[in-house]
């Protein structure tokens, strides 16, 4: 622990989007609550997002996939923002071999603190089966790829659980995700994700407040 300390002290944290001193990411860059954007998507559910995949939010959402817990837990604290209160959540699953690489699995870190905050509980229920099959597809191949995640067997699943992600693009992460839980017997009533892309085509923003 002192050894993290002294890094600390010689290379003081930074916001993942500038280079104010401080953890995560500070409230100049990305806001602390927001007006949620609607992404419906190819996801088959309603999915808020709290902003925008560009710009200070896309930089964190980069930073966390690099293994940044504290940009996690930045990141939590604003999702939270969206969740109705003591809610299942239910992360969706980064592959193994990311995971060793990055020393994180961002989302499932995301969904527990989010979780804690909001007095609900996240349930890490499903696994990724290929590897990082939709990098490099196109969106219609992406849309077209199904059956990528199942429910680990043994382990209870609420009946009704919200989904969690960093980024939604397509939408058909978050749909093959509700169609293994589905398949598990639970009812999926909606996702919340960090970002949604714009550039996929049915990401409708629309404001709402939260
Ligand atoms: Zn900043």
């Amino acid at each position: 622990m002192w050894v993290r300390g002294a890094i600390d002290l010689l290379f003081p944290p930074q916001c993942a989007n500038c280079d104010a001193i401080g953890v995560g990411v500070c409230a100049a860059c990305v806001p602390e609550r927001c007006d949620a954007l609607h992404a419906e998507a190819g996801a088959g559910l309603p999915v808020l997002a709290f902003g925008a995949y560009e710009n200070a939010l896309r930089r964190a959402v980069l930073a966390l996939k690099d293994g940044r817990r504290d940009v996690a837990d930045s990141l939590a604290r604003r999702l939270a923002t969206l969740l109705e209160p003591n809610r299942a959540l239910v992360p969706v699953p980064t592959t193994a071999a990311r995971r060793r690489v990055r020393g994180l699995d961002g989302v499932a870190e995301i969904a527990s603190i989010a979780a804690s905050i909001s007095g609900g509980r996240s349930h890490p229920v499903l696994v990724q089966r290929a590897g990082d099959a939709q990098r490099g597809r196109t969106r219609r191949e992406r849309l077209a790829t199904r059956d990528r995640f199942a429910c680990r067997s043994g382990i209870e699943i609420p009946p009704s659980v919200v989904l969690i992600d960093d980024v939604c693009t397509t939408g058909a992460t978050l749909r093959d995700c509700r169609i293994a839980l589905e398949a598990a017997g639970t009812y999926v009533s909606g996702a919340v994700v960090v970002a949604a892309a714009k550039s996929g085509a049915a990401c409708l923003p629309q404001q709402n407040s939260c």
